[in-house]
């Protein structure tokens, strides 16, 4: 997918997420160019297999994970108390995965490099893909559900964040709280 398509998108699950009342407008904007930002090894050309080396799980997940952390060190004892760049972070999550995820609507992505490169692809998926015929699920359908649900996962991570803000126990139990009130 283009440049311009994750941007938009981005921004439209923050909005549909209500990000931009919970947060400033600059929380968003500056999450969907960071979400954009990893196109830039489009530029690279690094060698004839097209490796992307920004496009993987571990600039996507891993990275915001680790600022994630250094966010709640940083945070904890700010007084008065603020979340702001543990959700930034969480949020940057979702978008750079939501962007993982669309890139491999119609393209391979090596998704654990640079540890491996074998590529993994929606159009790998045994489903129909040709829109001329009317297909009950098609391979865009389930990449646009994959897409959906990671975007959503932003709610989850807000939730998340001011159960743990609310009750300043571990992060352990945190969860354990979060998956309780889910079920
Ligand atoms: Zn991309």
């Amino acid at each position: 997918m283009d440049s311009l398509f994750h941007f938009v998108f981005s921004i439209i699950a923050a909005f549909a997420l209500d990000l931009h009342k919970k947060h400033k407008l600059e929380f968003v904007i500056f999450a969907a160019m960071f979400a954009v930002a990893i196109d830039f090894d489009h530029f690279l050309f690094l060698d004839p297999n097209y490796i992307k080396p920004l496009h993987n799980l571990f600039v996507a997940v891993l990275l915001p994970l680790v600022l994630f952390y250094l966010a709640y060190r940083f945070e904890r004892n700010k007084r008065p108390r603020t979340t702001e760049l543990q959700k930034f972070a969480l949020v940057l999550m979702a978008m750079l995965t939501g962007h993982l995820v669309a890139d491999m609507f119609y393209g391979d992505i090596k998704l654990f490099y640079p540890l491996s490169t074998s590529s993994s692809s929606f159009m790998d998926l045994p489903l129909p893909t040709a829109p001329e015929k009317y297909d009950f699920i098609s391979t865009q359908g389930v990449a646009m559900l994959f897409y959906s649900i990671i975007l959503l996962f932003i709610y989850f991570a807000e939730d998340f964040i001011k159960w743990h803000e609310e009750k300043h126990e571990s992060v352990g139990k945190s969860i354990r709280d979060v998956v309780k009130d889910l079920v």
